[in-house]
C-alpha cells in the first residue's frame, strides 16, 4: 500500500524496535506520574528523530510527511505521550522553518534536533477556537517589540526552550495584523502559570505563559509583520495530520491489547473471541482504523506531494475521522476487555483517555467538520 525506500525502511524498523524495547516499558509510568519524560526525549536524539521532519542542513533527518506519520504512529501504538513529544516539537519548529528567516533558521533549527524543547502557543483563556479574539499584543518600540498577554494550555510551555508566539501587532487589521516570534525560555519578563492536571495524554506538560513587557528583538520576529495568521495556519494544518497518526497509532495499539486479550479470556468454556459479539465488534473496530489510517495517508501524500488545493480539507477530515475512530475504538477495547480492560493493569484505559484528547486539541472536531464543509461548499 506504501512504498517506502531503503532508508525509510530502516528508519521505520528501528523506531518500532525503540517503541517495543525502551517506550512502551516507560508508558504506564509517564502516565502515572504525569512527569515529562527527559529520558524519551534523549532517546529519541539519539535515534535522531527528536525533530525528523529538519532537513539534514539544520541537523534533522528530512523526513517526509509520511515517513513522519508513520514514526508517530508506532510510537503512539504503545505510548500516545511519547509520539505528542514529537508533535509539539514539529509545531514549535515548524513556524520557524515555514516563515524564518535564514539567519533565525540557523540561529534556532539546529537545536531543536539537538534536544531543546520547542512549543507552538496561540491558544489563550478567552481565545481558543475562536483565536482571533486572542489579546496578547506585541508593541514595536525602536528595533524592539515589547510583549504582553497570556497564553494556556501550551503543550511543553514551561519548559520548551524556544517558542513560537502569536501576538497582533494591529488589532484593528485582525487576522492581517497577527505576527508572529521566536520566544526564548528564561528571557526577562516571560513568566509561567500553573501546569494543568489532565485526564489523559499526562505525560506531556500544559501550561500558562505569562508575558509582562518581554523584549524580543526584531529579528525575532518570523516573516514579515502580519505574516502570522498564515503561518499560524499551516502549523495547524500539519499538526492536524500529526493528531490523526497519532490517533490511528493508539487505535492500533488498542486493537491489539483487546485481540491479544480476547484469543485468551475463556468465559463459558471458551476463548470470548469465539463469540460472535465479540467477532463483530472487532471487526468494526479494525475497519474503521483501516479507514482512517488511509485517509491519514492522503492526507500525507498531499503535503509530500505539495497539492496545497487538497492540503486543508484532507488534514481537517482525518484529523476528524482518524480521532473520532480512537475514542470509539478504545471505548470499544475497554468494552471487550470487560471489567479487566478498565483496570490500570492493562493499557488500554490509557489510551482510552488519551484518544479523548485528540478530538480537542490543534482544533476540535466541531471545527474540522466546519473546515472540511467550508471547502466543500466553496
Ligand atoms: C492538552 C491540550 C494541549 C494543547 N496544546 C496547545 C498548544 O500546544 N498550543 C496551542 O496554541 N493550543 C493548545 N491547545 C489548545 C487547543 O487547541 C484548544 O483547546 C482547542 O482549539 C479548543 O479551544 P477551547 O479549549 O478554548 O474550546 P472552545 O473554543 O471554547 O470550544 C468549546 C466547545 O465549543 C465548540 N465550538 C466552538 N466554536 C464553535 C463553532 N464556531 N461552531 C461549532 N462548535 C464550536 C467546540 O468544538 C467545543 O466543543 C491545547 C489544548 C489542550 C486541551
Amino acid at each position: 500500500m506504501i512504498s517506502l525506500n531503503e532508508e525509510q525502511r530502516i528508519i521505520l524498523n528501528t523506531v518500532k524496535q525503540i517503541s517495543r524495547e525502551k517506550i512502551k516499558p516507560r508508558a504506564a509510568e509517564i502516565d502515572e506520574t504525569g512527569e515529562f519524560p527527559w529520558d524519551t526525549a534523549k532517546l529519541f536524539v539519539e535515534n535522531g528523530i527528536l525533530n525528523p521532519l529538519l532537513p539534514e542542513q539544520y541537523g534533522g533527518i528530512g523526513a517526509g510527511y509520511l515517513l513522519f506519520s508513520l514514526i508517530l504512529e508506532e510510537i503512539a501504538k504503545v505510548c500516545a505521550s511519547s509520539a505528542l513529544l514529537l508533535i509539539a516539537q514539529a509545531d514549535g519548529m515548524l513556524p520557524i522553518l515555514c516563515g524564518g528567516t535564514e539567519a533565525l533558521k540557523d540561529k534556532y533549527l539546529p537545536q531543536l534536533a539537538e534536544g531543546k524543547i520547542a512549543a507552538f502557543a496561540a491558544t489563550e483563556p478567552g481565545a481558543g477556537s475562536d483565536i482571533l479574539s486572542m489579546r496578547t499584543q506585541a508593541v514595536k518600540k525602536g528595533s524592539d517589540y515589547f510583549l504582553n498577554g497570556r497564553k494556556c494550555f501550551i503543550t511543553n510551555g514551561s519548559i520548551a526552550h524556544v517558542l513560537s508566539v502569536y501576538a497582533y501587532t494591529d488589532r484593528d487589521k485582525k487576522s492581517k495584523g497577527i505576527s508572529a516570534f521566536v520566544v526564548e525560555k528564561g528571557s526577562p519578563g516571560f513568566g509561567y502559570g500553573k501546569n494543568e492536571n489532565k485526564m489523559g495524554m499526562r505525560g506531556s506538560i500544559n501550561s500558562e505563559l505569562i508575558f509582562e513587557d518581554l523584549r524580543i528583538p526584531e529579528e525575532n520576529r518570523i516573516g514579515r509583520e502580519g505574516d502570522g495568521f498564515p503561518n499560524m495556519m499551516e502549523a495547524l494544518n500539519t499538526s492536524r495530520l500529526f493528531a490523526a497518526s497519532q490517533a490511528v497509532g493508539i487505535a492500533q495499539g488498542a486493537i491489539d491489547e483487546a485481540v491479544a486479550y480476547a484469543n485468551q479470556r475463556v468465559q463459558f468454556g471458551a476463548p470470548i473471541s469465539r463469540l460472535q459479539a465479540i467477532q463483530f465488534m472487532a471487526a468494526d473496530m479494525v475497519a474503521q482504523t483501516e479507514a482512517a489510517r488511509l485517509l491519514t495517508y492522503q492526507a500525507a501524500r498531499y503535503f509530500d506531494t505539495n497539492q496545497k488545493s487538497q492540503i486543508g480539507k484532507f488534514c481537517a477530515m482525518a484529523k476528524f475521522l482518524a480521532t473520532d475512530t480512537a475514542m470509539k475504538v478504545t471505548t470499544d477495547a475497554v468494552q471487550m476487555m470487560g471489567g479487566y480492560g478498565y483496570m490500570k493493569e492493562f493499557p488500554v484505559e490509557r489510551m482510552m483517555r488519551d484518544a479523548k484528547l485528540t478530538q480537542i486539541y490543534t482544533g476540535t472536531n466541531q471545527i474540522m467538520r466546519m473546515v472540511a464543509a467550508r471547502e466543500i461548499f466553496k
